[in-house]
């Protein structure tokens, strides 16, 4: 692993669809990260505070309409975030 991490590493299973790259890089995207970040403070499987991501709980492909909702996101920390969908949660 090089030092690009999560959704910018072009190598991310969960991949690169356009859509999904749009929304990463929209205001709104990383306003509701912010502040999911902040309401979990940290992982909310291991208590972690380093390199987290916003994983979607209901599936970003299926529930497009949950894409920006706070309840349907939660913090995880790289490893879990790569174990939770390693155990088949699809992206
Ligand atoms: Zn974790
Ligand atoms: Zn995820």
């Amino acid at each position: 692993m090089s030092g690009r991490t999560g959704a910018s590493n072009p190598n991310w299973k969960g991949g690169v669809s356009p859509e999904r790259q749009r929304l990463y890089a929209s205001a709104e995207w990383r306003e509701v990260v912010r502040a999911v970040k902040r309401r979990d403070g940290g992982c909310v499987e291991c208590g972690s505070a380093a390199e987290l991501h916003v994983h979607h709980i209901e599936s970003f492909a299926e529930f497009p309409s949950l894409r920006l909702h706070p309840l349907n996101l939660e913090t995880l920390c790289r490893p879990c975030h790569y174990e939770k969908h390693r155990k088949g949660v699809k992206p």
